[in-house]
């Protein structure tokens, strides 16, 4: 809670209806103030700053935790990177919860989010806004740039000044780049990201770092490893060859299949980010993933097989930017966060799969 907080008490502590008469009532008094005060200082401890929170991650975190008492507050611009209506559906629901609020804005815009942290008390930030996907940062190399490094240190000016105790960064498993390691661990080193996308997520870390050492904001970097389940953005393999299949389209698999990817179901995800809510580390960086690595043809089968449904494959060249491999070490996560990922690929395919067919069924995707 930030100093500025303090008259805020104050002034709403005035407003107490008890009428002094009696030391009975004046006890009664002392009890109802005390209450109001354990009641504000909870209510500021809670509350929480998504940024993206409409999004694919964004809007089932959100979901999450406007389930515990919580105030959640989801800052989103909508941009058009996929169909902003996607967006607006996923937080339909969201909308609904009175601890729920919309800010429709971006997080490139500094007066908006001083205006947010002035007025909302908020005390943690979860970061996840941002431009996602490695191919298009190839193409679009400063837009990259602007919202994911620019956008990052407004947050963190936004939340240095208004004093926040936890800052927890979404960044992502590009950072490893074509890292011959395996698993991948946090003490790797990351200086050969090769995407724009990779680049702008380990900057983003080194400005978490470097916020925390100069304003000592608790900060934590979670790298997420190729996150999949209900909502996943439309471009992503597991939504594309999803679709594709159903619908009797091509699809299109870069190199020879043989690349792997470290898929997480959402569910782990939000369980990670959750865990780390309450944690005051300094600065860490940790990985979440499912830790067993499948490779592309493998994940077409998976597909196939929840769709009762072959695969009409065209074989394409290798695409730049794209890692060979990603596998998560996650001996951290499971020794500070006591996370352990639970939806095992066939389950969390399976799933998804459910998800879209329903979708497809009342033409919403
Ligand atoms: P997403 O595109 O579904 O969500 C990002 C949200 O941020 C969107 O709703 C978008 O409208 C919003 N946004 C973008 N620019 C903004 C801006 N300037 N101001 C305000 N809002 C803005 O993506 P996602 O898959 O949910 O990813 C969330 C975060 O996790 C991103 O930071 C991404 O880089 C990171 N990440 C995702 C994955 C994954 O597999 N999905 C893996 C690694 C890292």
């Amino acid at each position: 809670m930030g100093s500025g907080d303090i008259p805020k008490i104050k002034m709403r502590l005035k407003l107490s209806p008890i009428k002094i008469k009696n030391v009975t009532d004046f006890c009664v008094s002392i009890a109802y103030q005390i209450t109001i005060i354990i009641t504000l200082i909870t209510m500021d401890k809670n509350t929480i700053l998504v940024t993206g929170g409409a999004g694919f991650i964004g809007s089932n975190l959100c979901e999450r935790l406007v389930k515990y008492d919580l105030k959640v507050i989801c800052l989103d611009n909508f941009n058009d990177f996929y169909n902003p209506s996607i967006k607006r559906k996923n937080i339909r629901w969201l909308l609904e919860q009175p601890n729920f609020e919309l800010i429709e804005g971006d997080i490139l815009y500094t007066n908006l989010l001083e205006m947010l942290f002035e007025t909302r008390s908020i005390n943690k930030v979860i970061h996840l806004a941002a431009r996602a996907g490695v191919r298009p940062s190839i193409k679009q190399p400063l837009l990259y740039e602007e919202v994911n490094i620019r956008g990052t240190i407004n947050l963190l000016e936004a939340a240095k000044a208004s004093g926040v105790e936890q800052f927890i960064f979404g960044s992502s498993s590009s950072v490893y780049g074509n890292n011959k390691k395996v698993p991948f661990s946090e003490d790797d080193a990351v200086d050969n990201p090769i995407s724009p996308y990779a680049a702008t997520k380990r900057s983003g870390e080194l400005l978490c770092y470097t916020y925390h050492k100069i304003y000592d904001i608790n900060c934590i970097a979670l790298r997420f490893f190729t996150v999949y389940g209900p909502r996943q953005r439309p471009e992503m393999a597991i939504h594309k060859f999803t679709r594709l299949i159903n619908s009797g389209e091509p699809i299109e698999i870069y190199g020879d299949g043989s690349s792997s990817r470290d898929y997480t179901y959402i569910s782990d995800i939000i369980d990670g980010i959750e865990s780390c809510l309450d944690k005051k580390l300094g600065f860490e960086i940790i990985n979440l993933g499912d830790s067993n690595p499948i490779k592309l043809i493998e994940l077409v089968r998976l597909i196939e097989d929840a769709l009762g449904k072959k695969a009409d494959i065209k074989w394409m060249q290798h695409q730049q930017g794209d890692a060979d491999t990603t596998y998560a070490d996650i001996t951290k996560a499971k020794n500070i966060l006591n996370y352990s990922p639970r939806i095992k690929i066939e389950e969390g395919i399976s799933e998804f799969v459910k998800w879209h067919i329903k979708q497809t069924d009342v033409n919403l995707t």
